[in-house]
């Protein structure tokens, strides 16, 4: 069995339901075969809050919901297109919410999780849009708004940020390697695990003279993308949507 599998960067919403589908095979198939299934962030492209009836969240939820209840172990990190998903959402689908950091046990290895957006220190403009819609102040406002104005609120911040990807440097939306060091340093780890930037790859570089690794997990676009915890360490493998 192996140890855990680590997905993130699924987006998925009503207009793809391609990648809803292979989420939902997945987690009635290959998601079983491990221990412990990580999702660390944006499992969702947008949350408008726990009370949504809308789909693909109610047929994930009640996917989440079935692979908890037969005994399988689920844990959900909020990325920065799903940071509203809460307490009600977590008690429904049976699966523990993660901070963003977190660090974890794998066999003997220390590992810390993180989404990854917190380690794009060199997009500034972001990290400050990043306070501002993490104030819980503002949070519960949002939340207290109808449905219908949390959904145009958020297909208006969707296009927005759209926008603002294509126009930035491609170099700006990367992580940065001094925060990595730092987040790393921090914890105590060798192992760092994140998703966020959709360019998956494992990153081995040298933290105080010691092998380290990163793990970058891949979005769910055109195919699934997921990271398998296995003996020899962090292996990335893709699953075709069809
Ligand atoms: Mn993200």
């Amino acid at each position: 069995m192996t140890a855990a599998l680590f997905i993130s960067d699924l987006h998925l919403d009503p207009a793809r339901p391609m990648a809803t589908g292979a989420f939902l095979r997945f987690l009635a198939g290959a998601a079983r075969e491990a221990g412990h299934l990580y999702i660390l962030g944006d499992l969702f492209e947008f949350w408008i809050g726990d009370d949504e009836e809308q789909p693909p969240a109610v047929e994930v939820g009640a996917a989440l919901a079935a692979f908890t209840g037969a005994g399988h172990r689920c844990s959900i990190m909020r990325g920065n297109r799903d940071f509203l998903l809460g307490r009600r959402f977590a008690a429904m689908t049976g699966v523990d919410l993660l901070a963003d950091p977190s660090t974890i046990t794998l066999g003997d290895e220390r590992v810390l999780l993180m989404h990854g957006d917190l380690l794009c220190t060199d997009d500034q403009a972001y990290q400050r849009y990043r306070q501002r819609v993490n104030d819980p102040r503002l949070q519960r406002l949002f939340l207290a708004l109808p449905r219908s104005w949390r959904r145009a609120a958020g297909a208006a911040g969707r296009r927005r940020s759209h926008r603002y990807a294509q126009d930035r440097p491609a170099a700006i939306m990367d992580v940065n390697q001094a925060a990595v060091s730092a987040a790393m340093r921090q914890a105590g780890v060798l192992q760092l695990i994140h998703g966020h930037t959709h360019r998956p790859a494992i990153h081995s570089f040298m933290l105080d003279g010691r092998p380290a690794t990163r793990s970058v997990l891949g979005a769910w676009d055109k195919q699934g993308s997921v990271l398998a915890w296995t003996p020899d360490g962090p292996a990335l493998a893709s699953l075709p949507f069809g």
